[in-house]
């Protein structure tokens, strides 16, 4: 495959990154996923803007190539034959010694990929996924988009070694998010829950878009932390990102949501989602 590092595109392979770069010594970088369907970029304006503020909390100069981001994101598709995908965005402060405070001499690192997927194929998509819960154990800035990721991959594996395909993490206020998607459950009147922005979850793309599409269709939207013990008894759950789409939520820690069916509020939305992406 053809990656994109430091204005230049380039094999794979023949790829570079210094040892001593402190995305590497010192997990110091943020990152973006955005996906394309048919070619089309979804919601692209959004991941570039967080990966601004991403930066910029961050105190990571911005790369070089900050202004010509979108158009490198169309071409490294095209010379990778990438229609339907995912494009990978990595920012680090770049090169110094192994020294903490020290500032980077050289420009920040830029690495971008491409990779092939169809995610409306995906089971997640089609069949829905079981989830489990975990404390969120992950520190207090989960608003900023870093590639300091431990937490999630160890809830992750976890998952998978409880035969289950996610975790979805909470802390004392109710359920923050999961291990790489945001959180929606649809109350006994039809309502969509799903946790108000702070620092203690990521503002996620899809999630802004979905709440977006489902004021346009007339429902009913409160932005709050959802309780464990709602969970059991709501009509309907899923979670949102930009791989997943809207993936529903079948079972909690075992427990059956809606009889362990994706329910129709969770289609509608999946079909409202899947038409804004391919129009
Ligand atoms: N929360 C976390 C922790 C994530 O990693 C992701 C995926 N990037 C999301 C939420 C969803 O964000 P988005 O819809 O922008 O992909």
């Amino acid at each position: 495959s053809i990656v994109f590092l430091n204005g230049v595109y380039v094999r794979a392979e023949d790829a570079r990154i210094s040892p001593f770069d402190r995305g590497f010594t010192f997990g110091e970088g943020v990152y973006e996923v955005c996906i394309a369907v048919n070619g089309k970029f979804v919601d692209a304006p959004a991941h570039l803007a967080r990966l601004d503020r991403s930066l910029a909390a961050c105190g990571i100069a911005p790369p070089p190539e900050k202004a010509d981001l979108d158009s490198i994101m169309k071409e490294l598709l095209g010379k990778n034959d990438v229609t339907t995908g995912l494009v990978y965005l990595q920012v680090t402060s770049g090169v110094s010694p192994r020294n903490f405070t020290i500032r980077p001499e050289r420009r920040s690192t830029l690495l971008m990929l491409a990779q092939a997927s169809d995610f409306e194929q995906a089971s997640a998509f089609r069949e829905g996924i079981h989830v489990q819960l975990q404390e969120d154990i992950r520190w207090l800035h989960r608003d900023i988009k870093t590639t300091m990721l431990m937490p999630q991959v160890m809830a992750k594996r976890d998952a998978l070694a409880n035969d289950v395909s996610d975790t979805l993490f909470y802390d004392e206020q109710g359920i923050t998010e999961g291990a790489s998607s945001n959180v929606f459950l649809v109350d006994a009147y039809g309502t969509l829950v799903t946790r108000s922005l702070s620092n203690r979850l990521l503002a996620g793309c899809t999630r802004e878009r979905i709440l977006d599409l489902a004021r346009g269709a007339g429902f009913s939207i409160e932005e709050r932390p959802i309780q464990r013990a709602e969970l059991a008894t709501a009509a309907e759950c899923f979670v949102t990102s930009a791989t997943y789409l809207v993936a529903p939520v079948l079972t909690i820690d075992g427990v059956s949501i809606a009889n362990g069916q994706i329910g129709p509020i969770t289609r509608t939305l999946q079909c409202l989602y899947c038409n804004y992406m391919n129009n």
